[in-house]
């Protein structure tokens, strides 16, 4: 993943030799985001309890890097695993969380375990009060937490700004509202700087494709790619604001940088335009090379929203965030991979 080249000096400056937590680490996003930290020159802890990824990513970085990256396995729920996993850190990039809307549907208390529940742990470790720790052990300055755009949920007005009431339809939605206003507790209560970044659909590569609550680029591209048509729940008009890997962990780390005083504030990060989930299907077929297969329809699920684009303007304002990668230009990056991928099956 490139970062902006005028970005990298203001960048580099902040985190080179920065020791960084990052929970959820092994995960996609996480993941993407640990690369660009030790490209700037951080030093990296990743707490995960592998529940939805694998090591093999990160046991390749720790192989290159193994004085600034260290791994711990374990839960968010664990306190004792969570102080050993943020010892020394300034900085903590909170994503560990049960994704999937459907998922949260089937288990709603499980997903308001680790997303809210965790989410509170994690700031309990951040201020240095975790079960483990000796008060105030703490370093931590500064938490940035994976948020979604769930919690807008169905409200007709478009595009969701941050001021809009959330309207949470799931409880993945529930958990992601809780946890902000945790984080905005943790603010306004404790002094801890901390900000929820409002992901809207992020995609790109080493994103599952396995699960049956895999995303949609990934659900899509693994079905042309095994020349299947792909499933498009309800009628296609639906719509997202299809957002690549790059421009989400970009956002997170200006939110980490930013002299700007941040205080639980909420932020929408996407491209900030939307796209149509059957224009998304002939996107990825296009990629594919599988125009010939037309996608099947099944009934909407509940808890999906109808339509969702960013209004990023707060983003802008608040980090300087820019989107550095489009629609198209992710989608080739992301297809291209997966070719690779599924090549060495
Ligand atoms: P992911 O599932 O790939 O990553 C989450 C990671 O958290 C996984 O590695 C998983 O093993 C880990 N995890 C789960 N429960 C844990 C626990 N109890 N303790 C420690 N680790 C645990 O998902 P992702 O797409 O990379 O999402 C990262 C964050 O961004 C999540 O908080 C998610 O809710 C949020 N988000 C993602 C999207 C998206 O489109 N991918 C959109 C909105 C919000």
């Amino acid at each position: 993943m490139k970062l902006p080249a005028d970005k990298v000096n203001q960048l580099r400056t902040f985190y080179d030799e920065r020791p960084v937590c990052v929970t959820g680490g092994a995960g996609f996003i996480g993941g993407h985001l640990c690369d660009a930290l030790l490209s700037l020159g951080a030093s990296i802890r990743v707490i995960d309890d592998l529940s939805n990824s694998t090591v093999e990513h990160l046991a390749g970085l720790i192989e290159l890097e193994p004085d600034r990256v260290a791994f711990v396995h374990g839960s968010i729920l664990d306190d004792d695993a969570l102080a050993e996993a943020m010892r020394g850190c300034r900085t903590v990039f909170h994503l560990a969380a049960l994704g999937s809307v459907p998922r949260s549907i089937e288990d709603p208390q499980r997903t308001w375990s680790v997303n809210a529940t965790g989410t509170l742990r994690v700031m309990e470790a951040a201020r240095g009060f975790g079960r483990g720790m000796q008060k105030r052990s703490t370093h931590v300055e500064r938490v940035i937490a994976a948020s979604s755009s769930s919690v807008y949920g169905n409200q007709p007005e478009l595009p969701k700004v941050e001021t809009q009431m959330p309207k949470p339809l799931s409880p993945y939605a529930a958990s992601k509202i809780a946890g902000e206003h945790v984080l905005a507790v943790y603010a306004a209560a404790y002094g801890l700087s901390t900000v929820s970044m409002r992901f809207f659909n992020i995609f790109g590569p080493r994103q599952s494709a396995d699960s049956a609550y895999a995303a949609v680029v990934p659900a899509f591209t693994k079905h042309y790619m095994d020349g299947e048509a792909p499933t498009i729940y309800g009628d296609g008009e639906q719509s997202r604001d299809f957002t690549f890997v790059s421009n989400a962990v970009l956002a997170m780390l200006l939110a980490g940088a930013t002299q700007t005083r941040l205080t639980g504030q909420a932020v929408n990060v996407g491209a900030g335009s939307r796209t149509t989930v059957a224009q998304l299907a002939s996107l990825i077929a296009r990629e594919c090379g599988a125009t010939q297969l037309s996608p099947r329809f099944e009934p909407a699920r509940t808890g999906d929203v109808k339509h969702s684009v960013a209004d990023i303007g707060l983003a802008k304002q608040l980090l300087g965030y820019e989107p550095v990668a489009s629609l198209e230009v992710g989608l080739a990056e992301t297809v291209e991979w997966f070719k690779r991928s599924f090549a060495g099956r």
